[in-house]
């Protein structure tokens, strides 16, 4: 059965597969490939979906809504005739058009599906779009990054180089940077940063509020219809001005038409602090890779926003590098979708492409502290940090708090928040403590996350070596239960904490014995590098460590070296 790969964005959708010949988009009934995400009403009260219902944005903006992704997982209504429906729903009929697209294309079902989102997508944003898929009748096999797709649609040509790069994705709504990194034919995402509140309908906003003054009427004055017409003719000169230095329209709306002009200079101004705003998540992508902007080999540009000189020029000047735009931005992340429903297919032509992922969000549990005044509850502990590349596994020590506690119980959150009130709950885990504890009872808490969504809990109270275990699944039922423990049987050597693996206790031992056999000056260094090397260990990032004991093993085969003469 065709796994077919679909990019749902903000402003249009596209479905594609994975060939012999590579990554086919696969076109809707109207023959385009791009299928607009608004979903309305027609004059007989029957949902339209596409580009009949974006023809009809401006003349029943009502009974039409567009950019609903933004909207994802919240409890907001959009009421279209007597039903109300949520951003979840919307998307769902998107997908079943796109579905019936490829059914017709194809000539046999579809119900295997993978999907894109934002790198910025938290929980609760995926799980909404697990369920778009499911309301569609599509098995959402998996959800891929967008940024992610994007890198593989162009790095699977360049496989052989060793190449570090950002990809910039300004799309309708959202804007997603990405830090990705392939070595040998490994891909891995080391990073991304967004702003979910960022794209290229706030810069037609921005056309907008100008023209609105060149009117002289405010935009909410407005009426509806001319609201939906003066969008219109925005969104149309801010497409021109890619491609001239100055563009002119006619605002008719009533009965004095209004000459509208915008040059590239006024467009620059308007949208000053818009440019501002790319700023902060391209430079948090880049340190929170470990990088620097001088090694980024190669910057790739993704979303249809990304055709603005405006943003090019910005990009170039920020990361002194040109764009690459090979590829047609607004496709590229359903050609690298396609990818990975080839790879997760096992297509033949993508034997040797190995992908890793990055968890977008910081993965903990609630702990509480002790304060002079008491016990304050409600703190977020992070175990699996934003950005860490999965599958990976970390665990962390805690203890209960009061004597005569015989039961902890664990809430577990993701979140960047301190307090985990502003984190999202995803599930909870009692655990029995014995009854005659000592006043501070240790347990270990074990996170395992996997490229699937599936997160393990491991509580373990290290005085009975009892275990408690907790399976949160980011779209439930999608694996079996034997898939389930399969895959973490997999994962079992990401457990060995990296203290316990032979090649750090080697480097532990070396350091020790260099302790032994040195005097004065020399072993205060020794320990100084013996106790940072332990404190990178209890981190468990593993590229830290690698590097680390890269860096330790050459100091130590001098020092080793240096006993000899
Ligand atoms: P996406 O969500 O990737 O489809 O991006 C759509 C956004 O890109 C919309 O805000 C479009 O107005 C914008 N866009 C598409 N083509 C152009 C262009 N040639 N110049 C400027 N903006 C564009």
């Amino acid at each position: 059965m065709t796994l077919v790969a679909i990019d749902l964005g903000t402003t249009n959708s596209l479905i594609s597969v994975f060939t012999e010949n590579g990554s086919k988009l696969i076109p809707n009934a109207l023959g385009s490939v791009l299928t607009p995400s608004v979903v309305g009403l027609n004059n007989a009260n029957e949902i339209i979906v596409g580009e009949e219902a974006k023809n009809r944005l401006v003349t029943h903006p009502k009974k039409t809504f567009a950019r609903f992704k933004r909207y994802m997982g919240t409890n907001r209504d959009f009421r279209l005739g007597r039903k109300t429906y949520r951003a979840e729903e919307l998307s769902a009929l998107v997908l079943r058009s796109l579905k019936e697209d490829a059914e017709r294309h194809l000539g046999h079902d579809i119900s295997r599906a993978i999907i894109s989102v934002p790198a910025y997508f938290n929980d609760v944003q995926r799980k909404a779009t697990y369920a778009a898929g499911k309301m569609a009748g599509l098995h959402v096999e998996r959800l891929i990054n967008e940024p992610t797709a994007a890198a593989l649609a162009y790095g699977l040509n360049t496989k052989e180089d060793e190449n570090t790069f950002i990809v910039i994705d300004l799309g309708g709504g959202t804007f997603d940077v990405s830090i990705l990194e392939i070595f040998e034919g490994i891909m891995e995402v080391r990073s991304s940063a967004g702003d979910a509140f960022l794209g290229g309908e706030d810069f037609t906003d921005a056309i907008v509020k100008e023209f609105s003054e060149q009117i002289g009427t405010p935009f909410e004055k407005l009426d509806g219809k001319s609201q939906g017409l003066l969008r219109d003719l925005a969104d149309k000169a801010k497409i021109e001005l890619s491609e001239k230095d100055e563009v002119g329209v006619n605002f008719n709306a009533g009965k004095n038409p209004v000459k509208l002009s915008l040059d590239k200079a006024k467009f620059e101004s308007i949208t000053e602090l818009l440019i501002k705003k790319l700023r902060m998540p391209i430079q948090r992508a880049i340190s929170d890779a470990g990088l620097r902007a001088e090694n980024i080999d190669r910057v790739v540009m993704v979303g249809g926003a990304t055709r603005m000189p405006l943003i090019r020029q910005h990009v170039t000047r920020l990361l002194k590098l040109f764009p690459e735009h090979k590829l047609d931005p607004d496709q590229v992340v359903a050609l690298g979708a396609a990818v990975q429903a080839g790879l997760v297919d096992r297509h033949e032509a993508l034997e040797d492409v190995v992908m890793t992922d990055v968890c977008p969000f910081t993965l903990g549990t609630e702990v509480t502290v002790e304060t002079r005044s008491g016990f304050d509850t409600g703190h977020f502990q992070p175990i699996i940090e934003r950005n860490t590349v999965i599958p990976v596994s970390r665990v962390v020590t805690n203890s209960n708090l009061t004597k005569g506690q015989t039961q902890v119980n664990l809430h577990i959150y993701q979140g960047e928040s301190p307090r985990v009130k502003d984190n999202v709950l995803l599930g909870s885990l009692n655990v029995n403590l014995p009854r005659n504890m000592k006043e501070h009872e240790p347990f270990d808490i074990r996170f395992t996350y996997d490229v699937s969504g599936v997160l393990e809990v491991l509580v373990t109270v290290q005085s009975t070596q009892k275990t408690n275990r907790l399976i949160l699944e980011g779209n439930p039922g999608s694996l079996s239960q034997d898939e389930i423990e399969k895959r973490f049987k997999q994962l079992e050597k990401l457990k060995v904490h990296p203290k316990d693996k032979m090649e750090n206790a080697t480097i532990i031992a070396r350091l020790e014995r260099a302790y032994e056999n040195q005097l004065g000056d020399i072993r205060k260094i020794i320990s100084h590098r013996l106790t940072e090397f332990q404190g990178v260990l209890e981190a468990q990032k593993d590229t830290d460590i690698e590097l680390a004991r890269k860096e330790l093993s050459e100091w130590l085969d001098q020092i080793e070296n240096m006993d000899i003469f």
